[in-house]
């Protein structure tokens, strides 16, 4: 059976060049980078010069880059680590986040903090109007995605980032899912914080990275040993930074090419897709949305009895938010853009990458043709039926 991955949003498969570099590490280095002698010497070399492709990649000195255990770490970092030194009390978000965001920002209000939760527009985005009429003197962190990881749509970071500064606030951004698939280039998009992660660039799981500006001494959260400058202590997951460093240079190298051919092959897929099969819809922006994403939704139809319909026959797609898959509670994201109940109930992410092609999506859309229209007419609702 042939088998297709499009979840490429949920996770990547390791490019052979950092599944080698990494092999070769832990075959031939087992240092700690901070001991002094020639062992640590060496492991360090490793570390630095991961950091350095890891931050060229967002276009950044590798001064400015902490090392975490992912994303998740990377976006707590930011904000519980800016809430403590500023005194001020109000935080702002938005209601599209990732829960690596939204659940932090939640733990802060239950401590004292003020929490508010920008709206999003129909197609997923924070309109820079809604942010300014939210800001406040006692503002401390505006905390706004670059891309949402469900419905791909990217958010105008530069202007909100230059809002929240305006009004005297900090502005952070979780980029897990722009970097690498659109242009992110943390200076120029003016944030004072930026998150990335790894195993979304076809690097391991488990390593991610906060981008803090020059200037900016975030509260640590992690107490010990005192590695990353102090930010975040523990003993360096070596092999996955060199995995991150080498999924990094090489995403560098190749992302805008790739982009393109993603977002060729998406186009192709929506359009057909919408051509083909009746009562469909493309959910979130249909411009500002990354290149490799295509959410969509089928009236009539369950997005999980399709996605399982899919997976019997070897295509790996995704119903809601990535990381909280397994649960079938409706997505927050698609909620909070106000999508009737059939649409948020039958939306179904595809998200391509790497060794994807033109015959594979090809294959996914007759799949799809052939399953919609078998699970509608099993249903007494459709009524196409009648
Ligand atoms: N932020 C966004 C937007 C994500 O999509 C994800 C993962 O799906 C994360 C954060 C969490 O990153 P990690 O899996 O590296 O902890």
């Amino acid at each position: 059976m042939q088998k297709v991955y499009l979840d490429h949003a949920a996770t990547t498969p390791l490019f052979p060049q950092a599944v080698e570099a990494m092999t070769e590490f832990l075959r031939d280095h087992y240092g700690n980078p901070s001991s002094l002698h020639s062992f640590g010497r060496e492991a360090k070399v490793f570390l630095e010069q991961a950091r350095a492709d890891v931050a060229a990649l967002i276009n950044v000195s590798p001064d400015n880059v902490f090392l975490t255990s992912g994303g998740t770490e990377a976006d707590n970092i930011a904000i519980l680590g800016s809430a403590a030194i500023t005194g001020k009390k109000h935080i702002i978000t938005s209601a599209t986040e990732h829960h690596a965001v939204l659940d932090t920002c939640e733990y802060l209000r239950k401590q004292g903090f003020e929490l508010c939760i920008l709206p999003v527009d129909e197609y997923g985005a924070v309109l820079p109007q809604v942010l300014r009429d939210a800001l406040r003197e006692d503002t401390l962190l505006v905390s706004v995605m670059h891309a949402n990881n469900e419905v791909g749509t990217v958010n105008p970071v530069r202007e909100l980032a230059q809002l929240a500064h305006e009004a005297g606030a900090l502005f952070h951004t979780d980029a897990v899912q722009s970097v690498g698939k659109i242009e992110v280039d943390a200076v120029k998009l003016g944030v004072d914080m930026l998150t990335y992660s790894s195993h979304k660039i076809n690097g391991p799981k488990g390593v991610g990275a906060l981008y803090v500006r020059d200037g900016l001494c975030l509260q640590r959260q992690v107490h010990g040993g005192g590695q990353e400058r102090k930010l975040r202590s523990g003993t360096e997951n070596l092999s996955g930074i060199v995995g991150f460093g080498v999924a990094a240079a090489l995403t560098r190298a190749g992302w805008r090419e790739e982009a393109e051919r993603l977002r060729g092959l998406r186009d192709l897929f929506v359009s057909e897709a919408l051509r083909t099969i009746p009562a469909g819809r493309l959910n979130g922006h249909p411009q500002e949305r990354l290149p490799h994403n295509a959410n969509l939704s089928f009236d009539y139809i369950e997005g999980e009895a399709l996605l399982l319909h899919l997976d019997m026959l070897g295509i790996a797609a995704s119903s809601g938010s990535a990381c909280s898959s397994g649960s079938l509670s409706p997505s927050h994201v698609l909620q909070a853009m106000g999508l009737s109940d059939n649409w948020l109930h039958s939306a179904i992410r595809f998200s391509l990458g790497h060794g994807v092609d033109e015959q594979q999506m090809r294959y996914v859309l007759s799949v799809l043709q052939d399953k919609v229209a078998s699970l509608r007419k099993a249903s007494p609702f459709y009524i196409g039926n009648a």
